[in-house]
């Protein structure tokens, strides 16, 4: 991600800025006088600290422009009726599937009572409210405001914190590339703003390694954000802020980081390597644990850091092409694994794009001619698609293309060949066969994608040279294929196709059990199994995973209590509990009902929620959680490591145990940054108080990382797979015989 879409772009409303920018609220409606009205009830008013700004559209199709343009719009009050019955219910849609904001609160309004949306159109486009603008008083439409601009504020700040690891991951790996400390260096503004709970903004400064240091006179800004954007790649001098300016420097000089009153400044790296220095400004007085957390943060990236220093040159040798300075093969399928990963994998496409006749032209022409050619088109793709998108070539004159689907539009990508490519002093026409894969339709991994997605391509070119294999026809299938899912959901529910599998964890320094993990698995209806990533979001979307998740709890409480009774008292049992069914009004009677009906202990019942949905909801989350460890059941947060930010405020929730995210461990030796968020993780947990354990362990290499880093427990392929409960009481009277010496 290039590092200007840090920046907040508005500031230029008209009303006073301060040091936050306003929020925007965008009022579509085709009567003026609703316009007039809902600015006079809401002037001057201030939420979360910031003021409101407005956008105006008097239809559908100028609100759809306005969201075009501007990509901050934090709320929609939106007519349903306007230059037609339904221009407001089509413009929803519009917003959530066409231009995907998903951040985007709703309002909708409605004059005409009689034009209420149906509650499947409320549920499935995500709408936060819904009013008749009757009803919409002064005081009714501020609470309302208030409630959707909060909401915003929270999937927005999940978002970024997503984005500002991503960012740090991504850009070391790359650093040594020259966008690699850009992005880096972006990213860590937008983790250390998020930790601090405030929107991306402040400055990097960075030193040249000494080797360098020589020949560069002063330190230079590797990135800068909110209202410092305009500063990236000027030399310290151009910092207007004497103080920021002052203090930057010192901290360069000698390396520590210093809190005043509303600023920080915060060193990275030490000594020998790079040196940086992060300021923020805008900052509350830090809370110890708050600053505590800012430090060890800091001081994991700074071994990230000189680790990169050292290894950097050596790694970007391996995973980048030296030709066009491009990721190669390697890199690509490793960003794939990574991805899939971080179940990014449903809407990512791989598509691999082969140049026709490349061969003979590099033959009649000379190679040098040839590699031109490959420069033009490299320099063509990366100039056209920027981050998630990653352009990769995976040999000869074999590009990749790996993102989100809609940005891979085939009709996009086409379009980039039907010009000339210039090379040498002239133009070449160059076409190409592409070849490609959604990452949802392959079962193993990166490499794999690779492989099936180049016998797609080939497949192209021996039948369509120029043309493109089939791969897209499903694009429009999906909607279909996901109501076609519901209900053959709905239907399995009453049966045994829906059951539930179970994965050990254990300790690891010991190898003694320590309970497992309840996954659900689905038989479909033509007999094949269909993972749960795939199904989980159609139940939670349609709301019958409140039901699964009842049965699911009742299965797992069971099977827990027989496995107690064959003589593994200590037994505990996790079981996954999803957002929908966390909110849901009767949950917390179910799980009283399931531990009664079963008769498990509380205490050796465990809930696992998701690192983003104990951010969704704070107030509600950890309300509930409370009563569920009043009952004594206890409480894990699954995922962890792909929402940072929480950190503080999970040590505000109750909860006992955090689990690493898999995608963590399966990188853990791989590169020295994911080893670092790991090690990050391990730490800061250790600080609350609180158990780790790694998921998707699968080898003894990262079995004995984890060991040395103080992780104590683990689940994962090298301890056994997840298996059906007889399976499990089985594997588990082995085990005992056997006793389990994995990690020496
Ligand atoms: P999760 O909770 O993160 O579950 C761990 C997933 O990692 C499981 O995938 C498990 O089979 C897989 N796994 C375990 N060890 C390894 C390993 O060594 N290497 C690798 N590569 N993978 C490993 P599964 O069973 O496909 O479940 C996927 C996700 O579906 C779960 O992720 C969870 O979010 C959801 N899920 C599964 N069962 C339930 C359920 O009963 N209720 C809810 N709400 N969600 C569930
Ligand atoms: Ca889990
Ligand atoms: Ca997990």
């Amino acid at each position: 991600m290039p590092v200007d879409t840090l920046l907040f772009q508005d500031e230029d409303t008209g009303t006073p800025v301060g040091r936050l920018p306003s929020w925007r609220v965008l009022i579509a409606d085709d009567e003026t006088d609703v316009h007039e009205s809902t600015v006079f009830a809401l002037r001057g008013l201030e939420i979360l600290g910031r003021p409101v700004s407005f956008l105006h559209a008097y239809s559908a199709a100028e609100a759809r422009q306005l969201l075009i343009d501007n990509d901050d719009v934090a709320v929609i009050l939106l007519d349903v009726v306007m230059e037609r019955v339904d221009a407001g219910l089509e413009l929803v849609r519009v917003i959530r599937e066409e231009l995907r904001l998903t951040d985007l609160r709703i309002v909708l309004r409605t004059g005409q009572p009689g034009y209420a949306p149906e509650m499947d159109v409320v549920r499935d486009y995500d709408i936060n409210d819904y009013k008749a603008k009757a009803d919409l008083t002064q005081a009714r439409l501020y609470t309302t405001l208030t409630a959707a601009i909060r909401s915003y504020n929270q999937l927005h700040r999940i978002a970024a914190s997503r984005r500002g690891l991503d960012l740090i991951v991504r850009g070391s790996a790359e650093l040594m590339a020259e966008r690699g400390l850009a992005e880096f260096a972006a990213g860590v503004i937008t983790q250390i703003n998020a930790l601090l709970g405030l929107p991306p903004a402040g400055l990097i400064v960075a030193t040249d390694p000494p080797d360098a240091r020589q020949t560069s006179t002063q330190p230079t800004v590797v990135a800068a954000a909110g209202a410092f954007e305009g500063l990236a790649s000027q030399p310290l001098d151009a910092i207007a802020d004497a103080q920021a300016r002052e203090m930057l420097r010192s901290c360069l000089a000698g390396c520590h980081s210093a809190f005043s009153d509303d600023r920080i400044v915060l060193c990275l790296g030490a000594g020998q390597g790079t040196v940086m220095a992060v300021y923020v400004d805008g900052v509350d007085p830090l809370d110890d644990a708050t600053r505590a957390l800012v430090e060890v943060f800091c001081s994991n990236v700074s071994a990230c850091l000189a680790n990169l220093d050292l290894f950097g040159r050596l790694k970007s040798a391996a995973y980048a092409d030296t030709l066009l300075s491009l990721p190669n093969r390697a890199r690509l399928v490793q960003e794939i694994d990574r991805r899939r990963a971080r179940g990014e994998a449903d809407d990512t496409l791989l598509l691999l794009l082969n140049l026709d006749h490349f061969s003979e032209t590099n033959e009649a022409l000379g190679h040098q001619y040839g590699d031109e050619i490959l420069r033009a088109v490299s320099a063509r793709l990366v100039g056209h698609f920027e981050a998630p998108v990653m352009v990769a070539r995976i040999h000869g004159d074999t590009f990749a293309l790996l993102g989100p689907v809609d940005a891979l539009d085939i009709e996009t990508v086409s379009q980039l060949f039907r010009v000339p490519f210039p090379v040498e002093d002239g133009e070449q026409m160059v076409t190409a066969t592409f070849g490609g894969l959604m990452l949802r339709e392959i079962e193993g991994g990166g490499s794999e994608a690779v492989k099936n997605a180049s016998i797609a391509l080939k497949r192209a070119k021996a039948t369509r040279r120029g043309g493109l294999a089939r791969y897209d026809r499903r694009m429009g299938e999906v909607v279909r294929a996901r109501v076609d899912m519901v209900r053959a959901l709905r239907a399995a529910l009453p049966g045994d196709d829906l059951f539930l599998c179970f994965q050990p964890q254990v300790r690891l320094d010991n190898g003694r059990i320590i309970g497992a993990e309840a996954l659900l698995r689905w038989r479909g209806p033509e007999g094949e199994l269909i993972p749960p990533d795939r199904f989980i979001p159609v139940a939670e979307h349609s709301g019958l995973i409140v039901d699964i998740g009842r049965r699911t709890l009742r299965a797992a409480c069971a099977c827990q209590v027989a496995v107690v009774a064959a003589g593994f008292p200590g037994f505990r049992m996790a079981v996954n509990i999803s957002l929908a069914q966390f909110r849901h009004p009767g949950f917390l009677g179910d799980l009283r009902d399931a531990i009664k009906e079963s008769g498990i202990r509380p205490g050796q019942l465990e809930l696992e929620i998701t690192e983003s949905m104990a951010m969704l909801e704070p107030d509600y989350v950890s309300e509930v959680i409370r009563t569920i460890k009043r009952m004594g059941v206890s409480v894990a947060v699954d995922d962890f490591g792909t929402g940072f930010s929480s950190l503080a405020y999970l040590q505000r929730l109750d909860v006992d145990r955090l689990k690493i995210d898999r995608g963590f461990t399966a990188a853990l030796a791989r590169s020295v940054s994911d080893g670092s968020i790991v090690h990050t993780i391990i730490q800061l947990a250790r600080n609350l108080d609180l158990t780790v354990i790694a998921e998707g362990v699968e080898t003894v290499e990262q079995a004995k990382l984890l060991t040395s880093m103080g992780c104590r427990e683990a689940q994962g392929f090298l301890i056994a797979r997840p298996m059906p409960r007889d399976d499990l009481t089985r594997w588990l009277m082995e085990r005992r015989e056997t006793g389990w010496p994995v990690v020496a």
